[in-house]
């Protein structure tokens, strides 16, 4: 192993502070024993403060409609070749109350940027989610004004997950035309000031993405102090700008889980739906990587092979059931149980109660 990588890992091991350099080297660990011991005390860190429930959250993904163009999505508005939906209210409730008998604490309703939903109509989407079920409710529809945020909540949205995407400014800008980091960073405080569990994250892989870029990625993740951080691969598509570009590497992203994973003990951090798109095994590996949470699609089957943000995304052709059985099996393979609580953020549950933390892992 080389000197710096020992000098680093000592540092990530007793739980030191890790500056952007310490990051850089872990980041760049080698295959073989570099590898190994990131792997194993991220998996170790995770182990000891979530044990080994896995927390799954069930995503319905409502519109794929978007007013945006960013250069990695195939949901992007320049996209003429997808067949745009909305799904019904009542068909997003019906799908909310599957995911109830099926035991799931949290749903996430996820969508592009779409116009045509006001403020208050995602409120009342919301609150007939909220009746649905015993669940906590994640909102993933991008960047609307602070009102919308606030009617959201009000209607009993608990937590938001906005990914930063890149923590290059320049680099986002150039990605997502129209819109500025500065933007997207305002929105994650107005987020955390209105009370909601917050969730952002990044992409591994984009090009133009450095090493630094990826360790400036997780300090801002720190600095924002994040409940949950979604870290996947770029995927391109093929009716996107950037459909030339390289995907994100498998190992470069399970580095980078294994870094958060250190720098963020109690965040959570989901095995994506990405790295299991990049490889078939790609959520088993990240579960062994600091992963502790997965999210299953359980948008009805009629819609989700348009929600294509990235072709042959993994799960577009089951339905609900299967989803959740696949998923279920693979927790189980992995020695992982399914946890049956809502998965709140561990610092919520600590701050609430400090004694009854350990039961709610
Ligand atoms: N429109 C909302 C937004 O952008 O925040 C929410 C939906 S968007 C489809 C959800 C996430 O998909 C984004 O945060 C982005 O990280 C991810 N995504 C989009 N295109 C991707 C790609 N080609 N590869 C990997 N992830 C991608
Ligand atoms: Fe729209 Fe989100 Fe896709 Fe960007 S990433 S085009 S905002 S759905």
């Amino acid at each position: 192993m080389r000197q710096d990588f020992i000098k680093a890992f000592n540092k990530a091991a007793d739980g030191s502070q890790l500056t952007r350099a310490d990051l850089t080297v872990l980041l760049q660990a080698q295959a073989g024993e570099e590898e190994a011991k990131l792997f194993e005390l991220a998996d170790a860190v995770r182990q000891k403060n979530f044990g080994n429930a896995v927390h799954l959250r069930g995503i319905i993904e409502f519109s794929n409609f978007c007013r945006n163009d960013c250069h990695y999505c195939g949901l992007r508005r320049s996209n003429r070749a997808i067949r745009r939906y909305r799904i019904p209210l009542p068909e997003i409730v019906a799908t909310a109350k599957y995911a109830a008998d099926l035991g799931y604490g949290t749903i996430v309703l996820q969508a592009g940027e779409d116009p045509a939903y006001s403020g208050e109509q995602l409120a009342e989407m919301i609150r007939q989610v909220k009746e649905a079920g015993d669940f906590a409710v994640t909102v993933c529809v991008g960047e609307r004004s602070r009102r919308d945020y606030e009617l959201m909540r009000e209607a009993g949205a608990d937590r938001y997950l906005l990914k930063h995407e890149t923590a290059d400014a320049a680099l986002f800008a150039g990605l997502r035309p129209g819109t500025s980091l500065a933007e997207r960073i305002k929105r994650l405080k107005w987020l955390r000031e209105l009370g909601y569990q917050v969730g952002s994250g990044n992409m591994v892989g984009l090009p133009g993405q450095t090493v630094e870029t990826l360790a400036d990625d997780l300090l801002l993740l720190k600095e924002l102090d994040v409940e949950m951080a979604g870290i996947g691969p770029f995927i391109p598509h093929h009716q996107t700008p950037l459909k030339d570009s390289p995907a994100g590497d498998l190992k470069q992203t399970l580095k980078t889980l294994a870094v958060a994973r250190i720098l963020l003990p109690q965040t959570h951090l989901p095995a994506t739906t990405a790295i299991g798109t990049l490889h078939p095994a790609g959520r088993r590996m990240a579960l062994a990587c600091g992963a502790n949470v997965i999210m299953p699609n359980l948008s009805p089957a009629g819609y989700r092979q348009l929600y294509q943000i990235y072709p042959e995304k993994a799960g577009s052709k089951e339905n609900p059931e299967e989803s959740h059985e696949k998923i279920a099996r693979l927790v189980k393979e992995a020695g992982r149980y399914i946890s049956t609580g809502r998965g709140d953020s561990p610092k919520e549950i600590f701050k609430k109660s400090p004694d009854t933390w350990a039961g709610e892992r």
